[in-house]
């Protein structure tokens, strides 16, 4: 397991470990089903599914669907697939909402004990209340101590739907002379306008809905979570959830915080990354420049690389920001020892080898990876290839060692050089059509000068249904800054207008049609289709010289599309 180092939450751990009253680690993963995951809950996904593995316990995938607005059945399926790819099982899935009868049983519990009441408040007398904005001192609204039989009442009006959203609210009983604001009498209830967007699992039944500070430590307690592991901003909500589980005499389950995780040079909001769709910026939530995980996946990062990767950061209390580019790194890296290598070009220059007959055809062995462990498999070398545009140049030079007039230069894995002779150039476009050359298999017993340099290459063979053709699609950053949202004019002023480079008529080996068939790459925990072929985005391979690549979901049949996971080397792409 590449994660879950020894030690992996081990102070955590130490404050409640196993024992008699606590048999097993429960923790949960609670996501609201508003929105899709992003790179920062694979955080809270490792943190949470990681700690119960490593100790041996179990992890809830719980959506904390408490406010119907903004969520979706969609985004339940999601969410369940991204944990899933990310390679955990929950030991069940469970919703805030299916706890809404016990949570309300609880509510009407805590106003008996005199811990809530029913408020009428707006919220800027609230405000007022506060001291915020005033400068004075903190006071108490004259609902606070109304008779627990007319908080009864009112809380009974409020579920049958007698007030509107904004005019009563249940109120948590706490301490507004706490320092601790989150101490300050929190709502627990709120009547919430559900006319237009009713709740898709519950429906119209509630009219009011818990809060947060309200579901979420009992939900915990319900579920007999031992460790609610959370984002550093609810360290202060550790006062009033203790608070409200203790006041109800319940099961306390132990709140410990880490630090979030985001990624600099892009954008997760939710609402940003609806307007970039919206307005076409990117073909959708998964598009491969985004940072949602669906986006990832698409893109063709593993899910091992991820986790990996956030292992490394550490459990700490600290919010880290990482820079895109030490994330490709940890992508590379792990693709380099797990991916098979083939032969791709992306923008192909004919060379035609003059002095090999027209039906010349020999079979070269080429490796799917230095690790021998990946086997090998046979390509066809023959009178006409494909190199790289770029790897020829009309004149040449002595500081360059690829293919040029007079220049002799190696085929990857081709017995013998080339040297280029002569070559065509296309008189509308200016650009070189032809290159032709000359192979230098010496004479028997006669030795040959070894080219400074090896390209890659494609050949022709019909026999062999080579090359293969394909779209490339090579991603850039999305934005130009490393913090568009603090761009002056907003975040999509800093768009970056060459975020996507796109190769029409790339071509690869016939090697790709063995790498299809035995993928995923990385051989790890990835799912396939119910037909056993791979999912588009477990064909990942090295694209020799050039960079890693996947297919995209777009591929058809006829048309192969795939997309540029990183390139070999920091280089900011191309
Ligand atoms: P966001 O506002 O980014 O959507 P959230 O706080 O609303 O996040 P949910 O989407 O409900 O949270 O996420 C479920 C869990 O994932 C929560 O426990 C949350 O704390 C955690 N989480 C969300 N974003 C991050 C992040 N960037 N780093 C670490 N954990 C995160
Ligand atoms: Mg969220
Ligand atoms: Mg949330």
């Amino acid at each position: 397991d590449y994660m879950f180092k020894v030690g992996f939450l081990a102070d955590v751990y130490e404050e409640r470990p196993i024992s008699e009253k606590h048999p097993k680690i429960i923790t949960r993963f609670p996501p609201e089903p508003n929105g899709f995951l992003h790179f920062g809950h694979s955080k809270a996904i490792a943190i949470n599914f990681g700690f119960a593995r490593y100790r041996g316990g179990e992890c809830i995938l719980r959506y904390d669907d408490t406010n119907p607005a903004g969520e979706d059945e969609v985004y339940y399926k999601a969410i369940e697939e991204m944990v899933s790819w990310l390679g955990f099982k929950p030991v069940r899935s469970t919703s805030a909402s299916e706890n809404f009868q016990q949570l309300y049983e609880y509510a009407v519990d805590l106003i008996k004990k005199d811990g809530a009441y029913v408020c009428h408040c707006s919220k800027a007398e609230i405000k007022v209340q506060r001291g915020e904005g005033t400068g004075k001192e903190r006071f108490a609204c004259s609902h606070r101590d109304r008779p627990i039989e007319e908080s009864l009442k009112e809380f009974q009006a409020m579920k049958e739907g007698k007030y509107k959203a904004g005019e009563a609210a249940l109120r948590m009983k706490q301490d507004i002379t706490n320092p601790n604001p989150q101490m300050w009498d929190l709502f627990a209830w709120r009547i919430l306008d559900t006319e237009e967007k009713q709740h898709h699992k519950t429906g119209a039944e509630w009219k009011m809905y818990p809060t947060y500070d309200f579901a979420h430590p009992l939900c915990d307690s319900i579920e007999n979570i031992t460790h609610s592991l959370c984002t550093t901003e609810f360290e202060q909500s550790r006062v009033s959830y203790d608070w409200l589980v203790n006041k109800l005499g319940v099961y306390q389950p132990m709140q410990r915080e880490y630090g979030r995780l985001n990624i600099t040079g892009t954008i997760l909001s939710k609402r940003k990354i609806i307007e970039l769709v919206n307005r076409g910026h990117v073909r959708g939530w998964d598009d491969p420049r985004l940072y949602t995980l669906i986006a990832l996946r698409r893109r063709g990062v593993p899910p091992g690389a991820i986790l990996s990767f956030v292992n490394g950061l550490g459990v700490t209390k600290n919010n880290s920001n990482v820079q895109v580019a030490k994330f490709d790194q940890a992508i590379r890296q792990y693709l380099e020892a797990t991916v098979p290598r083939l032969m791709l070009v992306l923008e192909p220059l004919k060379v035609v080898i003059d002095n090999l007959p027209d039906d010349y055809l020999e079979e070269v062995e080429v490796p799917f990876s230095k690790d021998p462990a990946f086997g090998t498999h046979k390509v066809p070398f023959t009178k006409t290839v494909y190199i790289e545009r770029s790897d020829f140049r009309e004149v040449d030079s002595s500081d360059f060692f690829r293919l040029a007039p007079g220049k002799s230069v190696g085929l990857l894995k081709v017995p013998f050089p080339i040297t280029a002779t002569s070559f065509d150039k296309d008189p509308e476009t200016g650009l070189v059509s032809c290159v032709y050359a000359k192979y230098e298999k010496p004479e028997e017993g006669a030795t040959f000068k070894k080219p400074k340099s090896y390209i890659h290459w494609v050949g022709e063979s019909a026999a062999y249904n080579s090359p293969i053709k394909a779209e490339v699609r090579a991603f850039n950053p999305l934005f130009k800054s490393e913090d568009p949202s603090a761009h002056p004019d907003g975040y999509l002023a800093d768009l970056n207008a060459d975020s996507e480079n796109i190769y029409k008529n790339a071509f690869m080996e016939t090697g790709f049609r063995d790498i299809q068939k035995s993928a995923p790459w990385p051989k790890d925990v990835e799912e396939s289709n119910t037909d056993g072929s791979p999912k588009p985005w477990t064909v990942r391979f090295q694209g020799m010289r050039v960079a890693y690549f996947t297919v995209d979901k777009d591929s058809t049949d006829d048309q192969i599309v795939l997309n540029r996971i990183v390139t070999l080397k920091d280089d900011k792409g191309k």
